[in-house]
């Protein structure tokens, strides 16, 4: 896998929180659009936060909002 991708990956979870400068989102944004396994890859994630924020809005049991947290990296609600 070349750096560049590497890079990417790493700085796609910035990219999604919204917390890279506007100048490293574009440059993340046009290796997206040249590279299928990192626009795969980002893909994947903005169909996971979308379904995971969905899930968080609707109502679900305690022990899954728990799960996603933990899976989120987040403190667990209540704690
Ligand atoms: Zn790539």
């Amino acid at each position: 896998m070349a750096d560049d991708c590497n890079e990417t990956l790493r700085e796609l979870y910035g990219f999604l929180d919204g917390e890279l400068t506007p100048e490293n989102r574009q440059h993340l944004q046009q290796h997206i659009d040249d590279c299928s396994p990192c626009l795969a890859a980002y893909d994947f994630e903005l169909e996971l936060r979308m379904v995971i924020r969905r899930r968080c809005v609707e109502q679900v049991p305690e022990s899954l909002r728990r799960k996603i947290a933990e899976a989120l990296g987040e403190p667990a609600p209540g704690s």
